[in-house]
């Protein structure tokens, strides 16, 4: 058979598919996520995400020592506050449970990068994502609460600021108080696409945000579009956002292909807690093999996210560091 073109001559060997590998996963790639819990001495495994723990302040640089070894250099932290209020006026704190893990790895650890969620799930009584004014998230109340939690998280040492919360106008709102307060330099990786997602499931169990009344479908986006995403990445670039995060992702590729095919601006892809407990689930009872974690993660980045938020991050920088 005359074939001139045959595609297979560039399986054959591995030194040569390896030389033409377009898409590559690194431990530095990868932004770790740390649920940060009172007292001392904790580390409770999340019942829906083995492997994944609530810890307390002191055990953050231990954590971060070890992140560092494996060279994964990013954390994004979230907090689990005993005390919670209607309106999450705890996050404001410049003592707070975020505030003292920034200082706590600050103090130890300096080569870590220190991102911080931005959000009000956590800290308010009814696990809305801000304050609830004639039984809905008020978009703008909201907004000037996010600022002073911004403001203060950037106080305590934050390296950057991640609103979570998709208010209208957020990132225009901590852009200016962060400038004001000669914060010019801190950057905003903003959740601009952050879709109303089942996903979520296992990180309300971690997070301990679930809502105790209704959804977050009427700030969350619906799931089944697409432009409005482009619309959401678009309004948040002109407002000063310096990286996009997409959230959740594995479902998503086609919203972080089409962000990164139009702005030439960082893209994020948030592995999210759901993705993750999949995973496990099914590796652990010997359905499938652990290397589909690997597939996941290099999906991620071949439909061209710079970075990802991910819980896989520690056991696939060991496995990347050991090969
Ligand atoms: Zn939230």
């Amino acid at each position: 058979m005359s074939q001139k073109v045959r595609l297979r001559r560039l399986r054959y060997n591995k030194t040569v598919r390896d030389l033409f590998e377009d898409t590559h996963l690194r431990p530095q790639d990868l932004i770790y996520p740390i649920f940060v819990c009172e007292g001392k001495n904790i580390k409770n495994e999340i019942k829906s995400m083995p492997g994944q723990y609530q810890v307390s302040v002191d055990r953050l640089p231990s954590l971060c020592n070890r992140l560092i070894e494996l060279n994964i250099k990013s954390v994004i932290l979230f907090g689990v506050p005993d005390i919670k209020d209607d309106d999450g006026k705890v996050a404001q704190d410049d003592n707070g449970i975020v505030q003292r893990a920034v200082k706590e790895i600050k103090k130890t650890n300096n080569e870590i990068l220190v991102i911080v969620d931005v959000c009000h799930c956590q800290y308010t009584l009814h696990g809305h994502c801000g304050t609830i004014d004639k039984g809905d998230v008020d978009n703008d109340k909201t907004v000037t609460n996010l600022g002073l939690q911004a403001i203060s998280l950037a106080r305590a040492g934050a390296d950057v600021i991640a609103p979570s919360d998709m208010m209208d106008g957020r990132v225009n709102h901590i852009r200016n108080i962060l400038d004001k307060n000669s914060f010019e330099k801190l950057p905003i990786f903003s959740y601009s696409v952050k879709y109303a997602s089942a996903f979520y499931g296992p990180f309300r169990d971690a997070a301990e945000n679930t809502p105790q009344h209704g959804d977050r479908k009427s700030y969350q986006m619906n799931y089944k579009n697409s432009l409005e995403a482009m619309r959401e990445a678009e309004t948040d670039i002109n407002e000063g956002a310096d990286a996009l995060i997409v959230k959740p992702a594995m479902s998503y590729l086609d919203i972080i292909y089409r962000i990164k095919s139009k702005y030439s601006i960082p893209v994020i892809a948030y592995n999210v807690s759901g993705e993750y407990s999949m995973a496990h689930s099914a590796i652990d009872k010997n359905w499938i093999d652990k290397q589909v974690i690997f597939e996941i993660l290099t999906s991620m980045k071949r439909a061209g996210a710079n970075a990802i938020i991910t819980y896989h991050a520690i056991e696939v920088a060991e496995y990347l560091n050991e090969n």
